[in-house]
């Protein structure tokens, strides 16, 4: 008879391990299935995130990065450091340590919490009833009181472009290159289009990205959209907007592709693609039929705020239901699931979830854009401050971007804030808890910042919504 839970959770990325750990915490007996395995059998952790998502793209980013700074900026800030180049392979290696380390820390904590990790794939066979079938083709059927279904999500494909090994390849792929592409095709100017072309791009690839719509970042507020194209153009991506992929062939070494734009065919060849044009819920055989719980037409699970599926006892989390698929957003649901199942009062403020592109400079937002409160008839007024004038950026070399806060007109109450400029991602924290404390921008305005951050740049965004910042001449006084 196998073990019964009191939390079975299929999956062990940011959603579901985080879950089983809180369960773990609430006093539940909690177990979480994974169906990923490393090359010598063992279960692997942290799912798309750590393994192929958030961590090794970072490792990436921050190397090439630093690549960028040490053979362009070191000299005019009095660094000799003579001729400077980049060891691919060892960059990899490092990512591979880091991410290594990191799932090892994943089943550690696991084990400290008292989480039974079972190998193997997990499928909702009924409204309290998860069957596991592992590696060698034996399923055995655990029965748990509550099930959170954490499956997440893989990149999607489309027929003009199949991926062709080590040539044609999705965002797992890119992350493996072990040597400089020459001329490297992105599919998709989203945010793993961006983030993984500024990678190759800053190592010395000719990037061209490929995007079907014409508006470039259109989640994010127009002015930062603006200014953060015109940056990255500026380091030589190639950006092309309205231009829709149409099919490509892999001709010996190169691989051509054919995309049509407002002039019509065009035709470009790359050395390696990266198709990067958003991911799709992983749910297929998650849950057997008959089960009740009700899929949408893409296989998004169906939930309700709480992450409730339609069967009481079963709830769903992270990329594989709605909402943006971001690792810090899939765990706030599997912690909010685990209190709920815990008993106890909890619900998510899905208003107020950062996003961050980790290109250079990063661009990070929260809550709403200038354009959407204006669509939604909130009338606004904004305030806006470049790292320009920022003293601190100056010392950084880091004079690019700028903040900007969005606010009620009427009741100055914080909308959105959005940023483009380095360290970004952390500044963006002050909005969250703005947007989540109801602050006005004068509350912002009236708070003390250390001197010399580049988070002042945020409090004269906030002085700047009634036209008092100081260290700018305002648009508009008062
Ligand atoms: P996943 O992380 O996909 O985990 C799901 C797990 O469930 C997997 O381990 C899978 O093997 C397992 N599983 C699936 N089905 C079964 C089954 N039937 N039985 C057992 N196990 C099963 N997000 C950010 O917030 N910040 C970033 O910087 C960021 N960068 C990214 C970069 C890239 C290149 C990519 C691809 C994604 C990135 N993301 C980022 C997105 C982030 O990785 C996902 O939003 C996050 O991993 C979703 O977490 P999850 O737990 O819902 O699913
Ligand atoms: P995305 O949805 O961000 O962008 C995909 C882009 O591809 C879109 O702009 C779309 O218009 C374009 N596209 C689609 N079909 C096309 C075609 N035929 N030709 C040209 N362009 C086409 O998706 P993504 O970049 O693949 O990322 C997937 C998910 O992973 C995102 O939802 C994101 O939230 C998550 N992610 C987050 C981070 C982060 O938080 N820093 C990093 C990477 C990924």
């Amino acid at each position: 008879m196998a073990d019964k839970f009191d939390v079975i959770v299929i999956g062990a990325g940011p959603g579901g391990y985080v879950s089983a750990i809180r369960a773990a915490q609430m006093g539940l007996k909690a177990a979480v299935v994974e169906k990923w395995i490393s090359e010598d059998g063992k279960p692997v952790f942290g799912g798309t995130c750590l393994n192929v998502g958030c961590i090794p793209s970072k490792a990436l980013l921050e190397a090439s990065h630093k690549f960028v700074e040490a053979k362009h900026d070191f000299d005019g800030m009095g660094i000799q450091a003579g001729d400077v180049s980049m060891d691919v392979k060892k960059m990899m290696a490092r990512k591979d340590t880091i991410v290594k380390n990191l799932t090892g820390g994943v089943a550690g904590l696991l084990k400290g919490n008292g989480v039974t990790a079972i190998q193997g794939t997990g499928k909702v066979v009924s409204s309290k009833q998860v069957e596991v079938t592992d590696q060698d083709g034996k399923a055995t059927t655990y029965d748990a009181d509550n099930i959170v279904v954490a499956a997440g999500s893989v990149p999607v494909e489309i027929p003009p472009t199949p991926l062709v090994d080590g040539m044609v390849v999705n965002s797992t792929g890119a992350l493996e290159f072990q040597e400089t592409p020459k001329r490297l095709g992105v599919i998709g100017a989203g945010i793993i289009g961006l983030e993984l072309g500024s990678v190759w791009n800053r190592l010395g690839s000719e990037v061209t990205v490929l995007e079907a719509m014409d508006d470039f970042l259109p989640m994010v507020d127009g002015a930062i959209a603006k200014e953060t194209q015109k940056l990255l153009k500026k380091q030589g991506l190639d950006i092309k907007l309205g231009a829709r992929v149409t099919g490509s062939e892999v001709k010996g070494e190169e691989v051509v592709v054919k995309y049509t734009d407002a002039k019509g065919e065009q035709e470009v060849t790359f050395d390696k693609l990266i198709v990067c044009v958003g991911r799709k819920p992983y749910t297929e055989g998650v849950i057997a039929e008959g089960v009740g719980i009700e899929t949408d037409q893409r296989g998004f699970i169906q939930v309700d705020d709480q992450c409730r599926t339609s069967v009481p006892s079963v709830y769903a989390i992270g990329d594989c239901v709605r909402g943006p698929m971001l690792a810090h957003k899939a765990s706030e649901e599997g912690v909010m699931v685990a209190d709920i199942i815990a008993g106890h009062k909890a619900e998510m403020n899905y208003d107020a979830i950062p996003n961050v592109i980790y290109t250079f400079p990063e661009v990070a937002w929260v809550g709403l854009t200038e354009q959407e409160a204006k669509a939604k008839g909130i009338e606004v007024k904004t305030g806006s401050f470049p790292f320009a004038a920022s003293g601190r950026a100056m010392a950084n070399n880091a004079t690019e971007g700028q903040a900007k806060i969005i606010a009620d007109a009427e009741t100055d109450r914080v909308l959105g804030m959005h940023i483009v400029g380095q360290h970004a991602g952390e500044m963006v924290a002050q909005g969250v808890i703005a947007l989540e404390f109801g602050s006005s921008a004068e509350d912002l305005a009236l708070t003390c910042y250390a001197h010399p951050t580049m988070s002042e740049a945020v409090h004269e965004a906030a002085l700047a919504v009634e036209g008092h910042a100081i260290h700018m001449v305002n648009r508009k006084k008062k």
